[in-house]
């Protein structure tokens, strides 16, 4: 193992000035230049710029892709044995640092520690699932298929693959991919979102101190330049991507024009029905949960809360009683429950919403803006600089307006009433997304009606957030999804790699002769 590198280095930097550059080879690599392009990078509780990121040239990615294609020449012939050790340190090693990499999303994210950790863990269980991967590349085996051949399946990695993520997870969604990427033979090159770039480098100092050989795992940082060459590059043999929908879309339709594997993870729309017989405690606190957790800005967010007009106002009362209690600050705050918005324009994006809202004629039951450090902010107030906006309710939401029919990404639960079941699950269907639902109800046949008819690719029974455990697949339908492979567990085993299938015979005494004709098994 190589010795450890301080997260205070140029890689992976804390403090006022870091500047953050590429990983390529196993180093750190600056763009090229007297003025490169740069990104600022913001700690959203404070608003201040607290470091720049290097933004990659076409000269940066194909150094990249050649880096991660010298080291799969041998990577791929890695043994299991081999890649698996490595992987194990790797979680070994993760988990022992854990706490500092959460400090790195909290200060480039703004979402509170304990959700940083909450998407660390999760990550590692697609790090786990793949320490698995002995048992996960096996082929089948059949024996005399035709008389003295024997038939059998591998399957073989791609090459260097693309990792394109967003900035709500800046640690997890990558983790997503590349645990089976590499596991399987590939070779990596990551490229995260400009906002919170910091987490990638950590990873890749992780892996380099696990043993993972230099040029496995690439990072490369950047805007639009970036992935397009990504998306061309002949050497680049799949691309992951996670983010919102429109760009998905570009990538999955780019991805594929370039003859690659592409599955394009893209935005969300999430609708959480309550039934008149839930236990409606348990739905208000989910909805709570579920609807400003990492401020909203989680794919798997609720952002509409369903409810049957008969339970509708005891629901609403409910929730709002509990946002009353919600603790906004600082994610660096052991107590803060809820953090800022990633930066100042999604914050203003997301508060311009509060007014369409009004103007469509919804009821603001809780109005985000009047939250003691929103208005402090607002005041101009030193001690509560950031981009901040405080949870936000609206009641009586219509389908046709733009707090529904748009995916705002921030603290804002939408409640829609409907007179039925069928009402609810036909409003569900209708949208444009499919992610993730949830149902809440006391009724087993209801539930399980629901998880049949609903169109939608993650569901939830009583459970509002339902992402799926690192054993099964995570992915969405409609257009929360572009290609047919969903996201970590056994479709990334697929996704990264291929299948070939061998058909052999070893000569024994008995020869068949000439024969022309189309093989057949007998
Ligand atoms: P985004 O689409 O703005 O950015 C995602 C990535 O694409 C980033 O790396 C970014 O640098 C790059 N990018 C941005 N504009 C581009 C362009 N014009 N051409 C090429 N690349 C471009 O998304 P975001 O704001 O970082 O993340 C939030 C979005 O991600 C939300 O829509 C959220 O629902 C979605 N998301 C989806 C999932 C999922 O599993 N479906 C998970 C997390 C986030």
């Amino acid at each position: 193992m190589s010795s450890p590198t301080s997260p205070s280095s140029p890689s992976s930097p804390a403090g006022p000035s870091k500047h953050v550059t590429h990983w390529i080879g196993g180093a750190s690599v600056a763009t090229a230049g007297s003025a490169p392009r740069r990104g600022e990078i913001f700690d959203p509780a404070t608003g201040r710029v607290t470091g720049r990121v290097d933004f990659a040239e076409v000269s940066e990615v194909d150094q990249a892709v050649a880096a991660a294609a010298a080291a799969f020449a041998d990577w791929r012939h890695a043994s299991l044995a081999r890649r698996t050790q490595v992987l194990f340190a790797f979680r070994e090693l993760l988990n022992s640092r854990k706490d500092e990499l959460a400090s790195i999303i909290v200060s480039e994210h703004g979402k509170v520690h304990a959700d940083a950790l909450g998407e660390i863990a999760r990550g590692m269980e697609a790090v786990e699932y793949a320490c698995g991967i002995p048992q996960l590349l096996k082929g089948g085996f059949s024996e005399q298929a035709s008389t003295g051949i024997d038939v059998y399946s591998i399957r073989q990695p791609l090459g260097p693959v693309a990792i394109i993520s967003p900035f709500n997870f800046p640690a997890m969604v990558p983790m997503w991919f590349f645990p089976a990427a590499i596991a399987a033979g590939n070779t990596v090159i990551v490229k995260p979102s400009e906002k919170d770039p910091s987490s990638s480098n950590f990873l890749a100092e992780l892996w380099k101190q696990a043993g993972l050989p230099d040029g496995v795992f690439n990072v490369v940082h950047g805007d639009k330049v970036a992935v397009d060459r990504l998306l061309e590059h002949p050497e680049v043999k799949s691309v992951s991507f996670v983010g919102s929908t429109p760009i998905a879309r570009y990538v999955y339709e780019t991805g594929t024009r370039y003859g690659k594997r592409v599955q394009a993870l893209g935005g969300a729309k999430n609708h959480m029905l309550v039934l008149p017989d839930a236990d409606l405690d348990l739905a208000a606190d989910a909805a709570v949960n579920a609807g400003f957790g990492a401020a909203g800005e989680r794919c798997m967010a609720v952002s509409v809360l369903v409810a049957v007009e008969t339970v509708a106002d005891e629901l609403v009362a409910k929730v709002k009683e509990r946002m009353a209690g919600l603790k906004v600050g600082p994610g660096c705050n052991g107590d803060s429950e809820m953090g800022p918005l990633v930066t100042g324009a999604h914050r203003d994006k997301v508060t311009a919403y509060l007014d369409s809202g009004v103007a469509d004629g919804a009821e603001l039951a809780v109005d985000g803006r009047k939250h003691p450090i929103a208005e402090a902010d607002a005041a101009g107030d030193s001690t509560a600089d950031g981009f901040w906006l405080g949870p936000t309710l609206f009641d009586r939401v219509q389908p046709g307006m733009s707090v529904y029919t748009d995916e705002i990404f921030g603290p804002v639960l939408s409640v829609v009433r409907v007179p039925s079941y069928e009402a609810g699950l036909d409003l569900i269907n209708r949208n444009p997304y499919g992610n993730g639902t949830a149902i809440f109800t006391n009724d087993g046949g209801a539930a399980r009606r629901f998880q049949n008819e609903v169109e939608v690719g993650m569901v939830g029974i009583n459970v509002p957030i339902p992402v799926p455990v690192g054993y099964y697949s995570f992915g969405g339908w409609k257009a929360s999804l572009f290609g047919d492979s969903h996201a970590y567990g056994p479709e990334a085993v697929h996704f990264f790699t291929r299948g070939k299938v061998v058909t052999q015979r070893w000569l024994d005494p008995s020869h068949g002769g000439i024969n022309l004709g189309f093989p057949t098994n007998n």
